[in-house]
């Protein structure tokens, strides 16, 4: 069993939705399907979007990471699919994340007029700059915002299939009359006999 890393970068086929804040919604099911999915197959690392590109770096057992990656790769969400870094590691150098999500943030915007981009564009990245976004991610602080986004978004899916309990508030409340009426016609029907 060996341990590997790898980076890639690709283009959104997707157009970008305008969002106040959280995250835009196409990333969001992207994010929703690889925490599921890497959770299991014990890959942690990381995803950039931003400029309508993804940066995404993952670490895990070999196999793992290219069965992942190969689903990654016939995934029409994105185009232009370039591995920046494929190598063995010695140990997974992210902790306790599936895959953890930074917006193109104030971090990223410095890095990339560090080196002088006007967009952020990981296709043409060095591998000084692969190396430096990797940092970027590890040491990101915008855990709290995704935990928040991951409650909204879970909150969002159960509206839809009903509620925690499993039924709508509108289907609850017809259950409890339907309940009401039952027991009064018993009762009635007790009292005729
Ligand atoms: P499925 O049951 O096939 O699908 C899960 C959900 O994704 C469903 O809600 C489905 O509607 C939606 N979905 C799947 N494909 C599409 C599509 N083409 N268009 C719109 N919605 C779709 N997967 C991982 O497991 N780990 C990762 O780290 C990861 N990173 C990704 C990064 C990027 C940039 C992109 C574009 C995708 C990534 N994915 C990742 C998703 C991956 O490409 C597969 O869609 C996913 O792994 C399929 O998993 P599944 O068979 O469990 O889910």
């Amino acid at each position: 069993m060996s341990l590997i890393r790898l980076a890639y970068a690709s283009e959104a086929t997707f157009e970008a939705q305008p969002v106040d804040k959280g995250v835009e919604p196409h990333v969001a099911r992207i994010l929703l399907t690889s925490r599921n999915n890497n959770a299991k197959a014990h890959l942690v690392g990381g995803l950039y979007y931003g400029d309508n590109r993804f940066f995404q770096y993952l670490e895990g057992e070999e196999d793992e990471v290219h069965k992942t990656f190969g689903r990654i790769k016939r995934d029409d969400r994105h185009r232009n699919i370039i591995t920046l870094i494929e190598e063995p590691i010695e140990a997974r150098t992210f902790s306790n994340w599936s895959m953890k999500y930074v917006p193109l943030s104030s971090d990223v915007r410095q890095f990339l007029q560090r080196h002088g981009l006007d967009t952020f564009n990981p296709q043409a990245f060095s591998a000084d700059q692969c190396e430096e976004m990797i940092g970027l991610i590890r040491d990101s602080r915008h855990d709290q915002k995704l935990a928040n986004y991951d409650e909204t978004v879970t909150r969002n899916t159960q509206k839809t299939r009903g509620t925690t309990s499993g039924f709508s508030p509108a289907l609850r409340f017809g259950l409890i009359a339907a309940a009401v009426c039952l027991v009064g016609a018993l009762i009635y029907a007790g009292s005729l006999l």
